[in-house]
């Protein structure tokens, strides 16, 4: 399938010249053919005149758990370790594989409709996911985040559950729909694992050349705890003495990491994904990003799961990203928008290992068309501040995920929202909650 843009105004995120318009881009299968002031030669399946929209990266959301769309909102008013313990984990030891693929479908097709093209998830029952990821037509990197909480004297790989469900996953799907799933190695935090895990992970990682996925420092007791568990060390710094980061990561939070943490994030490849609604809804803090960015670390953007946040809506982590840091450092360049842009886009694909999140011949057509009509968007004055501080997951118009579009104009092409919405109602909730 070959598609032409016509009439673009882009939103390209090369620093050097962000914003281009009067433009035409070309898709031709699952990549981007050429951009460019003048029409491109050839003819092509179907056109899209875009004036009056903007045409942009599809969002990155580095750090979910898409299933939990099942518990939106659930058990609020708590800081994470109740919320967790009281809330959560009860209501998650009543699923099934029903109930997950379920709570994948609904919050795929939220993400969709908001914009996003590329995902990475970490939950159990992931295989299940995976086969809804696949029919649903956005990029994702998948992880079962692995948890141990037995005597480390007794750890065997054969009889640790989440060993075997990591090997199964990475046999399974890495790779499959040509690329479009990734398995990451996984480990779900420090505080839920020991070192024989966070070894025997480390060393599958570097054997299957695969990402890794944790996540690290959410809480200040999670932070301090481990502290005293190690010497001293940081979750971060603890798991780097067992190797777990020779492939770099995404480290999910990154609320409490120290100056040191950083200089090794930096030195390591590892990503902080800043998730600020989830820590501001759990009261878990505000990761200093402005310091991780001084500092040279990769900073992308997640919504984490929906029971902390309440959506998926990335461009509401964009608007928090740029506009929180302002507030707690009283400097009003603290984040650019352009800054504030690059997490939810270029910044996550690096760190997923996506050639996307750019507008550019050659890389992956993850591309989003925003209405630019409508009255919230209404009249711009700058494109990229409109983007950031005034576009809604709403204004979405168009979804294109690997060169196929996959909703448009309200309309999902990939999924049957009535068919999602009657599962969750008949069978999810009834299943978990009676
Ligand atoms: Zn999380």
């Amino acid at each position: 399938m070959s598609i032409l843009f016509t009439n673009v105004t882009a939103v390209t995120m090369d620093p050097a010249d962000p914003v281009l318009k009067d433009a035409f881009v070309a898709v031709e299968g699952r990549k981007i053919a050429s951009v460019g002031a003048e029409r491109p030669q050839g003819t092509f399946d179907r056109t899209i005149d875009c004036t009056g929209k903007v045409l942009m990266p599809g969002l990155v959301n580095a750090h979910t758990h898409v299933p939990m769309a099942l518990l939106r909102g659930y058990g609020g008013g708590h800081d994470l370790q109740h919320w967790l313990n009281d809330w959560i984990f009860p209501a998650e030891a009543k699923l099934d594989d029903r109930c997950v693929a379920a709570g994948a479908a609904l919050g795929l097709a939220e993400m969709i409709a908001s914009g996003t093209t590329c995902i990475a998830d970490m939950y159990m029952r992931t295989g299940v996911i995976a086969k809804t990821v696949l029919e649903a037509g956005i990029s994702a990197n998948l992880s079962c985040g692995g948890l141990y909480f037995g005597d480390p004297a007794d750890f065997s790989p054969e009889k640790c559950s989440d060993c075997q469900n990591q090997t199964v996953l990475t046999e399974e799907w890495h790779g499959a729909g040509d690329g479009q799933i990734m398995v990451d190695a996984s480990i779900h935090a420090e505080y839920t694992s020991s070192a024989p895990l966070w070894r025997w992970m480390a060393d599958y990682a570097q054997k299957h050349g695969l990402g890794m996925h944790v996540h690290v420092s959410e809480t200040k007791k999670e932070h301090e705890e481990c502290r005293g568990r190690n010497s001293g060390l940081t979750p971060i710094q603890t798991l780097d003495r067992y190797g777990v980061w020779e492939n770099g990561g995404h480290a999910a939070h990154c609320v409490w990491v120290s100056d040191q943490d950083m200089e090794l994030m930096r030195k390591k490849n590892i990503t902080a994904v800043h998730n600020p609604v989830s820590n501001l809804k759990l009261a878990s803090g505000v990761a200093r990003v402005p310091q991780l960015l001084k500092a040279g670390v990769n900073v992308a953007l997640g919504t984490d799961g929906v029971a902390s946040n309440n959506s998926h809506d990335l461009f509401e982590e964009v608007k928090l990203a740029a506009i929180l840091h302002k507030g707690t450092t009283g400097d009003p360049t603290a984040i650019s928008a352009f800054d504030a842009l690059s997490m939810a886009t270029v910044n996550g694909a690096r760190t997923l290992g996506r050639d996307a999140g750019v507008i550019a011949p050659g890389k992956i057509a993850d591309l989003i068309l925003v209405d630019f009509t409508h009255p919230n968007l209404f009249p711009c004055h700058d494109i990229l501040e409109n983007l950031v501080y005034s576009a809604a997951p709403s204004n979405v118009v168009m979804n294109m995920a690997r060169g196929k579009i996959i909703y448009e104009n309200g309309e999902f092409l990939t999924l049957d929202l009535e068919k999602i919405r009657a599962e969750v109602k008949d069978y999810a909730l009834p299943h978990i909650f009676g």
